[in-house]
């Protein structure tokens, strides 16, 4: 082959800070999935490919960048034309970071990382997001489809469980269209689609058969929260729950392989915010009585003000003990039996 080798690119994305290794988290109570024999699973979007449906999904994705509605948000601009909206992204695709992460679920990362790709800009623009530099800020490279379908290769070649796309809402055309060259080169790990729940069905429908897990967040159960904290998104509650039964319906319960290690399913997270803003009572009554009591969810502590955070005196402060206790408390009174907590 000529040219440079998948490895070489690995090493260049190395050297670039693309791909810093991130330390393992410790103290995750493992999930419980339905196990199913890694030798009987293939990644859903092979069957897409082979049959010329995932080249149909690039043309019907690419050409809602003409007027954008890919998420709730619908600014209509042209992205192609380098218009921008809410997410201040165009049609190219920005990178912030890439590498093997050892922070998220067990299942994800395994003995070998999950190969996580952190997307720049974001379309729900959270007041206290921690990861504002990329989400808010933009930093990044920009990149070819093609180099990000090389990049989604090399995590696979570097032993990731998956390829874990993080914030993908404003960028799904160029992560399918990527997904092509990926598999061209050999891609065979399930794609992880990690975002804020705020996906609006018409292209959640198009990515059926091509996400293995979904991975969503699950933020307010209160339309004046999302309103006031996620840049007038009064509409996410609704938004959210309906985008997470679609998942569901695509992908069912999490199952993975007999080393534990999730194939496909859904996943969701639950950020518990101070002063109960997140609303965990209703999610977690959502969850066993929409989607059943033994949905996987992760129910998350640490929250840490920051960004403009500290503009909100609610929101400028850590959540207690009682305040987690409680929301354990309600996730077992809901009778939910698949959740994990830290
Ligand atoms: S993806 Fe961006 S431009 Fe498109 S509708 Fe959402 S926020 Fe607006």
């Amino acid at each position: 082959m000529d040219g440079p080798t998948r490895r070489d690119f690995a090493w260049t994305m190395v050297e670039a800070g693309l791909f810093p290794v991130v330390e393992a988290a410790p103290g995750r109570n493992p999930a419980r999935l339905r196990m199913i024999r890694r030798k009987e699973w293939r990644p859903c979007y092979l069957a897409l490919e082979s049959s010329g449906e995932l080249a149909r999904r690039v043309g019907l994705l690419h050409s809602i960048y003409r007027e954008c509605h890919l998420c709730p948000r619908q600014c209509g601009v042209n992205r192609l034309k380098g218009e921008t909206g809410i997410c201040r992204s165009t049609s190219r695709v920005k990178v912030a970071s890439a590498h093997p992460h050892f922070g998220e679920e067990a299942p994800l990362v395994g003995r070998r990382g999950s190969g996580t790709i952190f997307f720049s800009n974001c379309n729900l623009r959270c007041e206290y997001c921690q990861n504002w530099e990329i989400s808010h800020r933009g930093d990044g490279s920009y990149m070819s489809d093609e180099a990000l379908g090389r990049l989604m290769a090399a995590m696979q070649d570097r032993g990731c469980h998956n390829i874990n796309l993080v914030t993908p809402t404003h960028c799904v055309p160029n992560i399918v269209s990527a997904l092509r060259t990926a598999i061209t080169l050999g891609l065979r790990v399930p794609l992880v689609y990690n975002c804020g729940g705020y996906e609006p069905l018409e292209v959640l429908r198009l990515l059926d058969g091509i996400v293995d897990i979904y991975l969503p967040d699950f933020k307010y159960a209160d339309g004046a929260m999302a309103e006031k904290y996620s840049a007038g998104a009064r509409d996410y509650p609704e938004v959210a729950m309906a985008a997470i039964a679609e998942m569901r319906r695509q992908v069912g319960n999490l199952t993975g392989d007999e080393d534990g290690i999730a194939l496909r399913g859904l996943m969701i997270r639950h950020l518990v915010l101070p002063d109960n803003i997140a609303g965990t009572e209703k999610f977690v009554r959502f969850v066993a009585e929409k989607l059943g009591p033994d949905t996987y969810v992760n129910l998350m502590s640490q929250y840490r003000p920051e960004h403009r955070a500290r503009h909100y005196p609610e929101l400028a402060r850590r959540i207690t003990g009682a305040e987690y206790r409680q929301a354990i408390n309600w996730a077992r009174k809901a009778g939910l039996t698949n959740f994990e907590t830290q």
